[in-house]
């Protein structure tokens, strides 16, 4: 591909946009209580998803404007059954860091796929190492296979993995030290996340979220050895354990303001372009991608969509409040 308009996305304040989180799909197989509802499926099924042409095209145009890292995401990435394809060819389009965020309930059935293809990393979600608190969470009775696939996944050390934790009040903040004991052995950061609002049930507003004070606090009680070290910018709190193999975060979600670093654009399952986290509404890359539509008219969109990006979305004026992450993917 002619890289004849390669320049890099860069936004009105200044913000180099390198990062590209792809909702492959908004559908999914769990029903996690604090992101879908149940009828969220009838929903899904009315709105297109991108065939795999599409996102193909999508990937290259994004390579040739200077992304450097794609997530895939969702809903569940691993229910499209092109998602090893997806990977392969980000990596052939020259993406730096391709990496999917999934609940791991089909990764056995993909991970030898995707670590071929060149997947990079994998963030795993799974909120409680109870098999019946992880079925009122999820409202689906998968555990058992969800946790053997992440003990395989760990076990096989053949790709960084990070665990994503929602840690919410009275659902799961007693199993601190089940999550923390797995950094024991293996290599995995483990992350204790802030809920966020953007849930269809609303458990938001039930006195569930702990913050990230809160969630260091029950943290440095549990093991007053911790050490800190120096994290990532959205892992604001990093910590090991003394002759642990792995590490801790907590990612303060919704009370740290990121967006003077923020370096990322999302992309929906149907082609919107989301600037920010906090805006609604986005640029649709359906009729180009769907169309004739050259790469540098994609690139053109895209390059719009970077210049609307609110400097602080959390705090400026919203659209109005997302209902599930899972129409953007997290
Ligand atoms: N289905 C995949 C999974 O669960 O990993 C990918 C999509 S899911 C939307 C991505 C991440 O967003 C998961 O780690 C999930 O726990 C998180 N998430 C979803 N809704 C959330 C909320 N209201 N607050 C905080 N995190 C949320
Ligand atoms: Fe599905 Fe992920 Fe949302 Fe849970 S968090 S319902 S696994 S999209």
């Amino acid at each position: 591909m002619s890289n004849s308009f390669k320049s890099s996305l860069v936004d009105t304040f200044h913000r180099p946009i390198d990062y590209v989180r792809i909702a492959v799909t908004s559908q999914c197989n769990l029903r996690c209580a604090y992101c879908m509802s149940e009828e969220h499926e009838e929903r899904a099924d009315k709105v297109p998803i991108l065939s795999t042409q599409e996102m193909i095209t999508l990937i290259e145009v994004l390579a040739s404007v200077g992304v450097s890292k794609i997530r895939f995401t969702g809903g569940e990435p691993l229910l499209r059954m092109d998602i090893v394809e997806l990977v392969c060819r980000a990596k052939q389009a020259g993406i730096n860091m391709v990496t999917l965020t999934t609940n791991g309930l089909l990764l056995d059935r993909f991970l030898p796929g995707l670590i071929h293809a060149g997947l990079d990393a994998i963030n795993f979600s799974i909120d409680s190492l109870d098999s019946e608190r992880y079925y009122s969470i999820t409202r689906r009775d998968y555990y058992s296979r969800v946790r053997d696939n992440l003990d395989k996944l760990l076990n096989a050390d053949i790709i960084p993995v990070k665990l994503n934790v929602v840690l919410m009040r009275d659902i799961n903040s007693d199993e601190i030290r089940e999550f923390v004991d797995l950094t024991r052995l293996y290599p995995v950061t483990v992350r204790f996340m802030e809920l966020q609002p953007f849930d269809d049930n609303q458990i938001w507003r039930t006195g569930k979220f702990l913050g990230a004070d809160r969630i260091q606090d029950l943290l440095k009680h549990s093991y007053p050895e911790l050490q800190t070290i120096t994290g990532h910018a959205t892992q604001y709190y990093s910590y090991i354990m003394p002759d642990h193999k792995g590490t801790i975060a907590i990612i303060p979600a919704f009370t740290r303001n990121f967006c003077s670093q923020c370096n990322k654009i999302r992309i929906t399952s149907d082609g919107k372009i989301i600037s920010c986290l906090y805006k609604k509404e986005g640029l649709t890359l359906l009729p180009l991608l769907q169309g004739n539509a050259s790469h540098e008219m994609i690139a053109d969109l895209l390059r719009k969509a970077v210049s609307q990006k609110p400097e602080d979305g959390k705090h400026g004026s919203r659209d109005s409040v997302r209902t599930s992450m899972s129409e953007i993917g997290g």
